[in-house]
């Protein structure tokens, strides 16, 4: 027979079963936001980290990597004889610009078929004999930034910045410039072969 001495026993634990249900509850939510902001910053771990001078890059290498076996040789895009020079000799130099865009999955002998060149070869310069335009895009932001010269965008965000880089032998300038929040755009000008 179901008694009133039942019925508050059954009361009792149906009252403590809630109670361990919200114990439990309040026990495990604040593991959740935990691992909410684990995945975010493994998912920032993922990215590469890649620093020039003052100037901090997060790069989504697989990605840049992925992009640029997609693109056409420098060469099938233009057979003239600067952009040959450029494709089997330029990009292999030691230039700083181009160890850090190769660190960050860049193929340096492929480019967009664009302008239609993805590289603009403009023959010789006052001081060397061959000079080039161009720009290499990579899925990277910018982190930490100090390196001047610098622009903001109209929200303060840092939209661009400068670099310079000179040896006997050649001459290179280049602006990283953010062109989405995920793309930043590398545009260069290098003279190669002292007159
Ligand atoms: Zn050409």
């Amino acid at each position: 027979m179901y008694s009133k001495e039942d019925d508050t026993i059954f009361r009792k634990h149906k009252t403590e079963g809630i109670t361990i249900a919200n114990n439990r509850y309040q026990r495990r939510f604040p593991l959740v936001i935990l691992s909410i902001s684990l995945s975010v910053i493994s998912h920032e771990k993922m990215k590469k980290s890649v620093q020039i001078g003052q100037c901090r890059i997060y790069v989504e290498e697989t990605k840049t990597k992925n992009f640029y076996n997609d693109q056409p040789l420098i060469t099938t895009n233009c057979k003239c004889e600067n952009c040959q020079y450029f494709e089997r000799n330029v990009v292999k130099r030691d230039i700083r610009l181009f160890n850090n865009l190769k660190a960050m999955g860049v193929i340096l002998e492929r480019q967009p078929n664009i302008n239609p060149d993805g590289v603009c070869c403009v023959g010789d310069t006052e001081k060397f004999e061959k000079g080039y335009l161009g720009n290499y895009k990579v899925f990277a932001k910018f982190g930490k930034t100090q390196k001047e010269p610098q622009t903001k965008d109209e929200n303060g965000e840092l939209k661009s910045v400068r670099f310079e880089e000179s040896k006997d032998d050649f001459n290179c300038s280049y602006e990283i410039v953010k062109i989405s929040d995920e793309e930043l755009d590398f545009q260069f000008w290098v003279e190669v072969n002292r007159k």
